[in-house]
């Protein structure tokens, strides 16, 4: 147990995870600095804020490392090659982030954690996740990445039985005690790269989501790269790899047969090899992506001892969040689908193939990544692109390259009525029976404040389109 009073902390970056880090912090009686980049009016309330607590802030200056820091708590985002990460190193001055105090303060004994990880479905699969444990009769909460700050759960007054944690690579990068009952990563593709330097980094921070399981360790049977990582861990005694599958599972699995969700690791009648759980339309909405969410939820409910019944009783209680490929409306004939959290190629993969013939909204600011093996493996399904964004040109080469037949538009606006061109130009471009889809596989931050912004602007758009034409 670290002893907290008179203790050097410097919490690195305000905001959502830095001011609830900063208050424990000095509650416990350490002597809080907080540095941060930013100078802005939000910055300087969020400082005053914490000012009157006696807690130091230094505005515009998330740089230096503080004389005599004994501990440094990141917010999740910070990159690892900024300068006071390398002041820190150099002093041999440790960093958690927020997920590692949390645990450290008091999160083994707050609740088990179920973890989830992976590039695309973590807020789906932990809220469904949650919705199946709260079935069972359980007092869970969804936590984590999903935007509800650990550090409260954790500390705050009411009682878990079990908490459904979603992580993102960058908390895990600065978690390197953590340790869950049972984790799972759903998938592994390019993402976030510019931040951890590399593709095998950005798996590495994954991975550590196993270290130290207890009782299971789930990956996904259709990418290689999660059960490589169940390979690497360091686990306890006894923890099992079970892996999720779209086909027809093998012992030890969760998979489909027939349109029924079973799982072959946890059966409890010895007479039977496998456990039926739900229907695959019990899934919502039941797109194979998302059947793969389910299951992999499944998979860490029975690892904590969840009765089949709860499993289909949560699936079916569940609702997605918006801007989840949501449906928006039908403007003469062209249905309008809103995927504007499809924020990499790997969402807007698993989105562009859901539908068949499709004008393709997309761009934005692509972190890196390269669009060549989207493009090639949808072309065959787009009508036409309207391309948005800082890096559209990024998508109109691979465009050019692999779908040179189909039309694109490139819109180089960034201003407030941007979205609503775009979607008057993919209305120009679509027949009926088309959906024109806002799957933009980049970031929204070049143009709005994040990714339900660009989802607003979007179904407002659509809803002018419909309003006009009425
Ligand atoms: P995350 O929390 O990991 O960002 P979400 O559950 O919010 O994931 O889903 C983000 C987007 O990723 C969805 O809009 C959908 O386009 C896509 N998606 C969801 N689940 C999967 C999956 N298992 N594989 C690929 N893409 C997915």
């Amino acid at each position: 147990v670290t002893h907290w009073q008179g203790k050097h902390v410097t919490v690195a970056g305000l905001g959502v995870s830095g001011v609830p880090a900063a208050k424990v912090l000095n509650g416990l009686g350490a002597r809080v600095t907080v540095v941060n980049d930013g100078d802005d009016e939000r910055a300087r309330a969020q400082a005053a804020e914490l000012e009157v607590l006696g807690i130091t802030v230094r505005l515009g200056d998330g740089a230096t490392l503080p004389e005599g820091t004994e501990l440094i708590v990141t917010a999740p985002g910070w990159r690892p090659d900024k300068p006071l990460f390398a002041a820190a190193a150099e002093a041999g001055v440790p960093v958690w982030g927020d997920v590692e105090l949390a645990w450290r303060l008091r999160g083994p004994d707050a609740a088990p954690w179920l973890a989830v990880t992976g590039t695309n479905g973590k807020t789906t699969t932990v809220q469904m996740l949650a919705s199946i444990l709260r079935a069972a009769g359980l007092r869970t909460a969804a936590v984590g990445n999903i935007g509800v700050s650990l550090l409260d759960v954790v500390l705050g007054e009411e009682q878990y039985d079990v908490l459904a944690v979603e992580l993102s690579s960058y908390q895990l990068h600065w978690a390197p005690s953590l340790r869950a009952h049972s984790a799972a990563v759903l998938n592994l593709a390019p993402d976030h790269l510019d931040w951890h330097g590399s593709m095998e980094a950005y798996a590495a921070d994954k991975g550590r989501i196993y270290e130290g399981n207890r009782v299971a360790c789930v990956y996904n049977v259709a990418d290689r790269a999660t059960e490589d990582l169940v390979r690497e861990a360091d686990v306890e005694e006894g923890c099992r790899a079970i892996g999720f599958t779209l086909g027809t599972p093998a012992p030890s699995q969760f998979g489909v047969v027939d349109g029924i969700l079973v799982d072959r690791a946890f059966v409890e009648d010895r007479q039977k090899s496998a456990q039926e759980l739900a229907e695959v339309s019990d899934v919502n909405p039941p797109a194979p992506h998302n059947v793969a969410n389910a299951l992999a939820a499944a998979a860490l409910a029975r690892a904590f001892g969840v009765p089949a019944g709860a499993v289909r009783e949560g699936l079916r209680s569940f609702t997605p969040d918006a801007h989840r490929i949501a449906h928006v409306a039908d403007v003469d004939g062209v249905a309008y689908v809103d995927d504007s959290k499809a924020t990499n190629t790997h969402a807007a993969e698993a989105s562009l193939a859901a539908y068949e013939s499709i004008v393709w909204i997309a761009g934005g600011l692509a972190k890196g990544a390269t669009f060549d093996e989207l493009v090639a493996r949808s072309a065959k399904r787009l009508r036409g692109v309207v391309l948005i964004g800082e890096d559209r040109a990024l998508i109109g080469e691979a465009l050019v390259r692999h779908a040179p037949e189909v039309p694109v538009v490139d819109l180089d606006r960034a201003d407030t009525g941007a979205m609503r061109a775009a979607v008057r130009e993919a209305r120009r471009l679509a027949h009926p029976g088309d959906t024109v889809l806002l799957a933009p596989a980049c970031a929204s931050m070049d143009m709005f404040a994040n990714y339900n912004k660009r989802g607003d602007a979007f179904a407002e758009a659509v809803r002018e389109l419909g309003a006009a034409g009425a």
